[in-house]
């Protein structure tokens, strides 16, 4: 069976809000919150064109609410983590009082039993506000707005862009290849599949020949050496994105294995500083202690398994003027 391992990459986005939802959002802040005009109606949140006819609307605001009543609501009861609270809760479609559109928003009413449709629900804000919905926590039965923890009062400028972290998870199938070449790694062997059409030779996992089409099964492997020379470099300066733990740059390595045609690419490297680095410097493979082993092999580049990188070996430089150009 097909195994699987999950990635999730995060990255911070931001967005211009415009000048409808820029004023929604400062408004918030203010423990206020706006709709727009549109013939008779009063759109919350405001927009910035007629949803019927497309028609831009005029900046004709309206403070809306409080407090208002449920129209429709779903109940929510086993909250993930990126629900707006961590107990069971109510996503509801609330009427603000002067709205006639309803907003979406959590009520955290307790149970099932606590919600209907018409009950009132007054906002409870936080108590440090930045220009976004969630500047509301959530709404509360009941007539009176609260306010969570100390009130930091409004911003101090316009509300002109909102910051969120983008989330995206990705399922990876694992080839079988990948799992051996990680095994092969816990014995500090470095496998290779060499194709038995084109005699090239792969490493990392990778099942398959590219040139020719081929699946490369557990017959095609090959025993890699653990030393080789530096052919290309990148040294990385990295950027603060959340779950970043790199805060100085950093190198990552091409290394042609000897007597190969095989590149290790972006090869992490040990007791080796960013600025030392050079081509045709010479190298071998460092692999982790069992205790530093990760029960999780394979995924996106966790085909090296134990090992964890490359350390100079102090031998002359390979001087070779074209090995800059070996890659791939
Ligand atoms: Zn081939």
């Amino acid at each position: 069976m097909t195994r699987f391992v999950a990635s999730t990459i995060t990255f911070p986005y931001q967005r211009s809000l415009g000048p409808v939802v820029g004023a929604f959002m400062t408004a918030l802040t203010e423990r206020r919150i706006l709709g727009i005009r549109s013939g008779d109606d009063v759109l919350v949140p405001p927009m910035e064109w007629d949803p019927a006819t497309g028609a831009e609307l005029t900046h004709d605001f309206v403070e809306v609410g409080p407090a208002g009543a449920v129209i429709s609501w779903t109940w929510v009861p086993v909250p993930s983590e990126q629900h707006p609270l961590n107990r069971p809760f109510a996503f509801a479609l609330i009427q603000l009082d002067g709205a006639t559109t309803p907003l979406l928003h959590a009520v955290d009413a307790g149970s099932a039993e606590s919600i209907s449709d018409g009950t009132r629900v007054a906002p409870r804000w936080r108590g440090t506000r930045v220009g976004r919905i969630d500047d509301i926590v959530c709404f509360v039965p009941g007539e009176t707005p609260e306010t969570d923890g100390e009130d930091t009062g409004p911003a101090t400028e316009p509300v002109e862009r909102m910051l969120y972290n983008a989330s995206i998870t990705y399922r990876n199938p694992v080839p079988d290849a990948t799992d051996r070449a990680v095994a092969a790694s816990k014995e500090r062997r470095l496998l290779g599949l060499r194709c038995p059409t084109c005699q090239r030779v792969f490493a990392g996992g990778r099942g398959y020949c590219s040139v020719d089409a081929l699946e490369l099964g557990p017959d095609c492997e090959v025993e890699l050496p653990h030393t080789g020379t530096i052919t290309n470099y990148s040294i990385v300066t990295p950027v603060q994105y959340p779950g970043q733990t790199e805060t100085e740059p950093f190198v990552r390595v091409f290394v042609l294995l000897d007597d190969t045609d095989v590149i290790i690419p972006y090869a992490a490297v040990i007791d080796l500083p960013a600025d030392e680095v050079r081509v045709g410097q010479r190298v071998s493979a460092v692999w982790a202690s069992p205790a530093e082993e990760l029960d999780e092999g394979g995924g996106m580049g966790g085909a090296w398994g134990a090992l964890i990188g490359w350390i100079p070996t102090g031998e002359p430089d390979v001087d070779q003027p074209d090995l800059v150009n070996r890659i791939f």
